[in-house]
């Protein structure tokens, strides 16, 4: 891989150009000086999660746990209310176990290189680099899709295309946390998914604008059938701690199906906290499909509070049955 300077110069005039007039600063966490716990709190929060949605959730969290003390003491009955809502609850656990972990293990303070980070619970590289980065000011770019999409397009004409990441890391010279701002901002505001080349202060020397984005395979869009959803029946898919449950005492896994007076997310919210006292968080559906002529949707849901009495399958286990 070998890249001119110019072309470098180019990029990152144009980004920071964009960054300085259109960046979000105004978002909580883009603060100058900003805590390793709160970059951490952000970063987990904004995994799957809109920017928009995340800043009220952010700002209370931090009002409630200002400290990664006071987020280690906390039980999950208290912690949860400030995070109900944001969905995978996984992160959610593993923030209170990572709390924990740092408190007890590394005196309350953040690591300070990107191996140990990678320790805590929940922290993989792209999170271990924004807090390098944002909290600690080092050299780090934190690889996401959003940033692979720019960077892909921009130099080699597709989203999907091999990056050598030292490569490209020694090469650019703008600060690390504002070049990684500028791309996450870029990458939300222009560089989208179905890109707005024509706007895009870019596009005079993005390979993907001058091969009109030939070189980037689309996804297949899945198609759902057509049917009478509303009297669809819905395959619940109940799961918590890498553990998915038997809708009854059976030999094999079997989800529970509900009738379709209960096939909307509340409905389903309502039966389990009626019937088994279950706090659910609920996705909306994955799948529709037509079964032996009868609709059906399928919907994830996880098991937020109470105590399941079910019998419980390991989820690994049956990966790959359709469910
Ligand atoms: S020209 Fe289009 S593809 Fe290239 S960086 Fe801009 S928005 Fe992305």
């Amino acid at each position: 891989m070998s890249i001119r300077k110019e072309k470098i110069i180019f990029f990152e005039r144009h980004l920071m150009d964009f960054f300085q007039k259109a960046g979000r600063s105004e978002l909580p966490w883009r603060k100058k000086h900003i805590s390793a716990y709160e970059v951490w709190v952000s970063e987990i929060m904004l995994q799957q999660t809109q920017v928009s949605r995340v800043v009220g959730y952010y700002e209370r969290f931090l009002e409630r746990f200002p400290t990664v003390e006071s987020l280690a003491q906390a039980t999950w009955e208290e912690f949860l209310p400030c995070y109900q809502g944001l969905g995978y609850y996984a992160r959610g656990r593993n923030m209170l176990r990572a709390a924990r972990m740092i408190v007890d293990q590394y005196d309350g303070r953040f690591p300070r290189d990107t191996e140990t980070l990678r320790k805590i619970p929940g922290v993989g590289p792209y999170t271990a680099a924004a807090i390098m980065s944002f909290a600690y000011g080092g050299k780090h770019l934190a690889w996401d899709t959003n940033l692979r999409r720019v960077i892909g397009r921009f130099f080699f004409g597709s989203r999907t295309a091999m990056i050598d990441e030292a490569y490209l890391e020694e090469r650019f010279t703008v600060a690390r946390k504002k070049m990684n701002a500028a791309l996450m901002d870029f990458g939300s505001a222009l560089c989208t998914a179905r890109p707005k080349c024509t706007a895009c202060p870019l596009r005079l020397r993005c390979i993907y604008a001058r091969e009109k984005g030939r070189h980037e395979a689309g996804k297949a869009q899945k198609r759902t059938p057509k049917g009478d959803w509303s009297s669809a029946e819905a395959v619940i898919i109940l799961h918590d701690r890498h553990c998915i449950y038997y809708s009854s005492l059976q030999t094999k896994y079997a989800p529970f199906v509900l009738p379709a007076t209960y096939n909307t997310r509340a409905g389903i919210k309502a039966y389990f906290e009626k019937r088994y006292g279950l706090s659910l968080a609920v996705r909306p559906p994955h799948e529709r499909r037509i079964d032996r002529g009868h609709p059906r949707i399928f919907v994830r849901a996880q098991i937020l509070l109470g105590s399941p009495v079910f019998r419980a399958f390991p989820s690994e286990n049956i990966r790959g049955r359709g469910v």
